[in-house]
């Protein structure tokens, strides 16, 4: 079980041992920093840059924290499945169902900022599908559709 981490936002429980299972199952190591950028995402309600990122481990950590290391937690948190990153604004947010691997698709709000995160087994197939027709290894699928969410549709 990994330590509680130092000087960062208070993380549920559920988020904590989603964490630990998926380091688990990917043989990597759950250390207190790694976990406190995940805390930080998790507690920040919009997507956020790896900057943003730094300047909240500052702030509360209260001490220098290189941007090299935040894009090593950044990558980390990708590479074990908790984390996805928007490609349209290089802005990073928490999955919201990280206990299983799948594609990545989001609503984005161009009026509040929020993203949306939406899991379509259909669609994921088509996308294998069109790829597969032609040949196509994919990597890394992320759909991003941009737009007003329903409440600010509604203004
Ligand atoms: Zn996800
Ligand atoms: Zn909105």
């Amino acid at each position: 079980m990994a330590k509680s981490p130092t000087n960062a936002p208070p993380l549920a429980a559920k988020w904590r041992k989603l964490a630990e299972a998926r380091c688990a199952s990917s043989g990597e190591r759950l250390t207190p920093a790694r976990l406190a950028a995940y805390a930080e995402l998790l507690a920040c309600k919009r997507p956020i840059s790896a900057y943003e990122l730094v300047a909240l481990l500052e702030k509360r950590q209260n001490r220098k924290v290189a941007p090299l290391t935040a894009y090593r937690h950044l990558d980390f948190l990708m590479r074990v499945g908790l984390v996805h990153r928007l490609e349209s604004t290089q802005s990073y947010l928490p999955c919201d169902h990280p206990e299983h691997a799948h594609d990545c698709q989001y609503l984005l709000c161009s009026a509040c900022g929020q993203a949306d995160e939406v899991e379509s087994k259909s669609l994921e197939t088509l996308l294998r599908k069109i790829a597969k027709q032609r040949g196509f290894q994919p990597e890394n699928s992320v759909i991003e559709i941009t737009g007003l969410c329903s409440s600010c549709s509604n203004d």
